[in-house]
């Protein structure tokens, strides 16, 4: 029986050495509860003392044997195998005998570990090494049962002695073998008070016997760790079972240090905890060193960037995480011209300077996201691990050769350096980090051939698109100087009476050489550069001079909508609308402002606000492409809004689709419980026509009426009184 539980433990021994972590925790609770199990009948509680002393001495790597009710030997410790010689397979299924010096006068008490038959005890005893050296050994002998009470086995622990020595002499040398280890030892009473320390608790925490005596172990506490980790720990010194691991302590003087500490507790023969005991050993110098050598295996020392080793790991792990969320990423490989010249003229301690200070400037350019990384002796590579468009590397290419421009001052040089930047895009070029890295500089060393510097793509596709991409933004930068940029308006029309009752004002490019280009092409282009806030700020600058001419007309023009960006809505826009409609003399009710759901983004504390204002300034407010977005109905009754468009995307589909129409009744329905008039966007056909005005919208725009014209032609429609005819 006792034999099964034993072989058991030191499976679970066996088990562990391999585990770690929660899966430790439970097989070190697992051996722990077999013991207790196997302590439950101890019968003698004034071994208790010693008891305290074995189980810390156990955990000081001591010498313990065990043994069964025959003597043979069924345990054996690293300590054991220390002190005796022997491993554990050359102890284990010996009979204790072996261990027993030749001498028989010599023996003490004669084989005295198989008359123990109660309670713990403690006798000395002449043994053997392997070495053949005798030796006295104090042996703490506790027996074990089983669950009937009966002894079963016997649990040895040792220790050499210079000479024979009484119980007390052991107790007190037990006592200083606890005062002396390397390793602090602080014992709670079962109030969770601290009842001892040894001195090596004073030297690693500073704290004296005297400050710590009466204390709780919070006297350590750090405030690194969370509750439930606390509790976990609490729970060890409550007895929950046996707990290892790392705790971060504070030392007296307030500093901070990692300790490994493990923490054990020893019960009453009742089962209760009499006192909890916490071994640990300060491990800040190892944890430094440690971090030293991941520095110096993961690191560049010169330049203090991660390695290629660490790039590696990083941009792989990114890759298999946007597989996951269908993103893309960049690798740019950096390589420095002309780089030699300067470490052969000058010295390497400059060059070693000068590229010390690119890193810095590389750093500063990119977000805090990307990586930079020094790969080689002038190579570096950017990982932009999350894109939005894979064009947008191309900027972040640009932006790291401008940060070049300004000449480097080392050691009194004024030097100039140029860079090449090949770019490779993941997952489209390549799914491992080593490939895309080569990729990359494959791209690089096309450009170094070309004897120029700049940036390139290693797909031929994606150079194409990004010079397109340059070439409109650039294009339409000048386009907005140059005037050629213009204003059509979209009629819509009441459902009720077929009369027009506003219009959208929409943006239009007319390019000397290839003619209109639609918004969709340019304004997200616009919409990326940050080009959008000044075209924002012509289009409704140019909507509000529009409406003053009708005006001045004499026309009676129905309100303008101008659609906003999200990037023009910052809580100076009111300000700027206002500005604008009082420099054309417009009332504010003559403009409605559409906006779309992606303003949602910069959170619904930022914009609620900022809609607040504009709407007490008088301007009506239309949430454009309406179900497109991710609107939560939440926020939807709380914008002040008056106007919902439904997107194009449902119309299309009515009243053929089944879908479709369920959206747009959904969104009519919504619409009306919050009082908010309801806009068609583009409808094209009567049926459509017929089936909208049939679920209750107020409002049509859309080819079937009118297509966005030209001011003058809008003008005309509403001279004339165009109206749809709506049966
Ligand atoms: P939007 O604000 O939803 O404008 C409605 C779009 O639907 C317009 O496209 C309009 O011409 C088109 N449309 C209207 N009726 C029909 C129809 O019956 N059939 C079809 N197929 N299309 C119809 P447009 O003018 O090409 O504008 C596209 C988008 O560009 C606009 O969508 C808006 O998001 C943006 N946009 C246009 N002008 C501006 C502007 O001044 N500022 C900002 N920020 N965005 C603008
Ligand atoms: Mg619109
Ligand atoms: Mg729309």
């Amino acid at each position: 029986m006792f034999e099964e539980r034993v072989a058991e433990c030191l499976r679970l021994c066996e088990q562990a050495k391999s585990l770690h972590g929660v899966e430790l925790h439970g097989v070190l609770a697992e051996i722990a509860g077999i013991i207790d199990g196997l302590k439950q009948q101890a019968p003698d509680p004034a071994g208790a003392i010693l008891e305290v002393h074995a189980r810390i001495l156990s955990q000081l790597h001591e010498p313990i044997i065990t043994m069964n009710i025959d003597g043979y030997i069924v345990g054996w410790t690293a300590g054991a195998q220390g002190l005796f010689g022997y491993s554990p397979d050359e102890a284990i299924g010996q009979h204790v005998l072996f261990l027993y010096a030749s001498d028989p006068d010599q023996q003490g008490t004669e084989i005295p570990e198989l008359f123990l038959d109660h309670g713990g005890s403690l006798i000395e005893a002449r043994r053997r090494k392997k070495s053949g050296e005798e030796f006295w050994a104090a042996m703490s002998l506790s027996p074990i049962h089983d669950e009937d009470g009966g002894t079963i086995g016997l649990v040895a622990h040792l220790s050499e002695l210079t000479e024979r020595m009484s119980t007390e002499e052991t107790l007190h040398l037990h006592a200083s073998v606890i005062e002396n280890s390397d390793q602090g030892i602080l014992i709670t009473d079962a109030n969770e008070h601290i009842v001892s320390v040894n001195s090596a608790f004073t030297r690693i925490t500073g704290y004296t016997a005297a400050e710590a005596i009466g204390q709780t172990p919070d006297l350590l506490r750090s405030g690194a760790h969370d509750t439930s980790f606390r509790t976990q720990v609490r729970e060890a010194m409550r007895g929950a079972g046996p707990w290892q691991g790392e705790i971060t302590g504070r030392r007296k003087t307030g500093e901070t240090f990692p300790q490994s500490v493990s923490i054990s507790v020893v019960r009453r023969a009742n089962g209760d905890v009499t006192h909890a005991f916490s071994i640990f050993s300060d491990i800040s110098v190892q944890r430094a060193a440690e971090e030293r050598m991941q520095r110096l295996v993961n690191f560049d020392t010169g330049t203090g960037l991660p390695n290629r080793t660490l790039l590696t790991q990083l941009v792989d792990q990114a890759i298999t995480a946007a597989r996951r969320m269908d993103s893309h990423g960049a690798l740019l490989a950096i390589e420095l011209e002309r780089f030699t010249s300067i470490n052969d003229t000058l010295g390497q301690e400059v060059g070693d300077e000068l590229l010390r200070q690119v890193g810095m400037r590389f750093r500063a350019a990119l977000r805090d996201e990307d990586i930079l990384s020094r790969v080689g002796g002038t190579e570096f590579v950017a990982a932009l691990l999350n894109i939005q468009k894979r064009e947008h590397s191309a900027i972040v290419a640009q932006k790291l050769l401008d940060s070049l421009a300004q000449p480097f001052s080392v050691a009194g040089h004024g030097l100039h350096i140029d860079a090449s930047i090949g770019i490779a895009i993941y997952p489209e070029d390549g799914e491992d980090a080593t490939m895309l890295i080569r990729f990359a500089d494959s791209a690089t060393k096309r450009i170094q051939k070309g004897g120029e510097s700049g940036y390139l793509f290693y797909s031929p596709e994606m150079n194409q698109r990004a010079k397109e991409h340059l070439l409109l933004e650039s294009e339409l930068r000048k386009a907005l100087v140059q005037q050629e940029l213009l204003l059509y308006y979209q009629p819509k029309v009441s459902l009720r009476s077929g009369r027009i009752v506003g219009s959208e004002a929409l943006i239009r490019w007319k390019h000397p050489s290839n003619g209109m280009i639609s918004p969709a092409k340019f304004i997200p282009v616009a919409e990326e550069t940050g080009l959008i806030l000044d075209i924002g700020t012509w289009v409704l600058d140019q909507a509000c001079r529009q409406v003053r001419q009708w005006l001045d007309q004499g026309l009676s023009v129905p309100p303008v909508a101008v659609n906003l960006s999200a990037r023009q809505f910052d809580k100076n826009l009111p300000q700027r609308v206002l500005a604008t409609l009082d420099q054309h003399r417009v009332d504010a009710s003559q403009i409605k402002l559409e906006i779309t759901e992606s303003l949602l983004v910069k959170g619904p504390e930022v914009v609620i606000p900022i809609m607040n204002a504009l709407v007490a300034s008088g301007l009506a407010l239309s949430l454009d492409d309406f179900g497109t977005g991710y609107s939560s109905l939440a926020y939807l009754k709380k914008f002040p809004i008056s106007t919902l468009k439904i997107d194009r995307s449902f119309v299309i589909g009515v009243p053929g689709d089944d879908n479709d129409c369920a959206i747009a009744r959904a969104i009519v329905t919504m619409g009306q419980q919050l009082r908010q008039e309801i806009v068609a966007e583009g409808v094209e056909t009567v049926e459509q026509m017929v089936f909208l005005r049939n679920l209750g919208c107020d409002q049509l725009q859309g080819f079937l009426f009118s297509p966005p014209v030209a001011a003058d032609d809008f003008a005309r429609m509403i001279r004339e009184g165009q109206k749809l005819s709506i049966g």
